[in-house]
């Protein structure tokens, strides 16, 4: 997720948010990392000179990394600090902003632990990941009924 900057340009993942939040007025939004991230991975150890648009993308990680050898300890609290991250810089969208204190949109973060099938959902009040089987609440709200096509009221 790359800072926003109000410039004009083709900024695909800015263009993407901007549909998403003021045309599709989608009511979530899910940044979801997972365990073994290839780029969490590379952020730390590089890619090949050539890969000069990778290279900028992966700047977008460095305020994540940690100072310490990328030990698997290590990678996974980047990737999920790559997910606050990004939830923080959702925020600085002025539209999401605004979507989000209208209390029109939620924001979650999620990080999936793909050995163990299950995702850990950041949850704000602990400042942690925690397993959604036992999270009281799947992210950072605010929380509403969610209504499924079949009529079904799902509380989260
Ligand atoms: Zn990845």
């Amino acid at each position: 997720m790359p800072p926003y900057d109000g410039s004009h340009g083709l900024h695909g993942t800015t263009a993407a948010i901007e549909f998403a939040v003021l045309t599709l007025e989608v009511e979530r939004i899910v940044v979801c990392g997972h365990s073994h991230c290839g780029a969490i991975r590379a952020a730390y150890e590089g890619v090949p000179d050539e890969a000069i648009n990778l290279k900028e993308w992966l700047k977008l990680a460095s305020e994540a990394l940690l100072p310490v050898r990328a030990c698997p300890e290590a990678l996974r609290r980047t990737e999920q600090r790559a997910v606050v991250l990004q939830l923080e810089r959702l925020m600085e969208y002025p539209m999401v902003k605004r979507q989000v204190e209208a209390r029109k949109l939620s924001l979650y973060g999620w990080h999936y632990v793909i050995e163990d099938g299950e995702i850990h959902v950041f949850d704000a009040a602990q400042l942690a990941f925690v397993p959604a089987s036992v999270a009281s609440t799947p992210g950072t709200g605010p929380y509403r009924e969610y209504v499924e096509h079949d009529g079904q009221i799902l509380c989260d």
